[in-house]
């Protein structure tokens, strides 16, 4: 059997722990998973409804034009309905621009570390990948745009950025994007913008208007808490949208998911609170590593890269042995950090007291 070449020696995404499977190989009651940024609150009451009733009918394939979500989400950001492809998760819409544009003889630029995804795909198509070093978990948009050649096709901007939370502002945004040539297209994820609070953090819905070579991914899987449906999607100028879709598979969207996320869309109060605590305890969180001596990138997220200074892998392992997951930073990029999922209060102090230990008893090893 012939796989393209550049898929050997690939391997597929290496997701958090689950928390069932933990549970049972430590004989934990109480596991804590802080590893993959969901939503700690869950999600709005209205979409678990929209869930069930979305059930009644499994043997209908759903609408792959997405009509009702489609109309919801355009009305919300006040776009045209024309402007969105939706996708299994921005996950897919990420594969879905690789494929409809990248393929040998082109480069993608892109942040290291960032999220891995857009690498990931471009590989499989067969691309070059350009990678520029992010510095103290920010990108270096300078360097980047000096990457850009005539093949370039894509170049990824992740704002904020996963897995530091660092972000980029309004003024560098725009003058970046005044600089990048306008057949070169411009990413923006913007999976975690829910919880920004920054005030100087681009309105990047108006700068689209200006823009036509930008495009911007949302999701459902974050704030929304959405994730075990798989929904998300891209919002870019009608023709460039229109000539990505036949890429996009059929039915990719399932029913459940676009029911859920259009009565999630309703529910602003719950975006609002989660927003609000997810600062609460954001700050609770850097006071702490304050307190500990601990590095950390400032976040605009609900996760927090955390310097230790000890092997992320053990402290993964001595966090998760006491019920904690969390992501060890070695994956990531970032060999002596983790990175920590916001949770809720009581996991939160839980996660604080148990770092604390885990970091005690390493240094009293030294
Ligand atoms: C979680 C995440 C995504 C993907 O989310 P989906 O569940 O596929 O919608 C995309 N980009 C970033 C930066 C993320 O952290």
């Amino acid at each position: 059997m012939y796989i393209k070449k550049q898929i050997k020696g690939m391997t597929p995404y290496q997701p958090g722990k689950p928390i069932e499977e933990v549970k049972r190989e430590l004989g934990l009651a109480t596991v804590h998973k802080m590893a993959s940024n969901e939503n700690p609150y869950g999600a709005p009451q209205e979409a678990k409804q929209a869930i069930q009733a979305a059930a009644a009918d499994p043997e209908i394939y759903p609408d792959g034009y997405a009509a009702e979500l489609r109309q919801a989400v355009a009305e919300e950001l006040n776009v045209g309905e024309k402007q969105l492809l939706f996708g299994a998760g921005s996950d897919e819409v990420i594969l879905m621009l690789c494929r409809a544009m990248l393929g040998p003889d082109t480069n993608t630029v892109m942040a290291v570390p960032s999220f891995s995804q857009y690498k990931h795909n471009a590989v499989i198509e067969g691309a070059e990948i350009r990678e520029i070093p992010a510095v103290h978990g920010e990108h270096q948009l300078e360097a980047m745009l000096e990457a850009i050649d005539e093949n370039t096709r894509i170049i990824w901007v992740c704002n904020p950025n996963n897995p530091s939370g660092a972000y980029i502002n309004e003024e560098a945004f725009v003058d970046f994007l005044d600089r990048v040539p306008e057949n070169v297209l411009v990413v923006s994820d913007e999976a975690y913008i829910e919880y920004v609070t920054a005030k100087d953090y681009p309105d990047t819905l108006k700068l689209l208007k200006e823009y036509p070579n930008l495009l911007l991914l949302r999701t459902f899987s974050k704030a929304y808490g959405l994730a075990s449906l798989r929904v998300g999607y891209g919002i870019g100028h009608e023709e460039l949208i229109q000539s990505l879709d036949p890429v996009r598979p059929p039915f990719n969207v399932t029913a459940v998911a676009q029911r859920a996320a259009t009565a999630a869309l309703k529910d602003r109060s719950f975006i609002e609170n989660c927003r609000e605590q997810n600062k609460k305890e954001l700050e609770k969180m850097t006071a702490f590593c304050e307190g500990q001596g601990l590095d950390y990138v400032p976040s605009q997220t609900n996760f927090l890269l955390i310097h230790t200074g000890v092997a992320g892998s053990i402290v993964f392992n001595e966090m998760l042995k006491k019920g904690i997951i969390i992501r060890s930073g070695e994956a990531l990029g970032y060999p002596e950090s983790i990175r920590v999922t916001i949770g809720t209060e009581e996991q939160n102090e839980a996660f604080r007291k148990t770092l604390s230990e885990v970091l005690e008893h390493q240094q009293a090893k030294l």
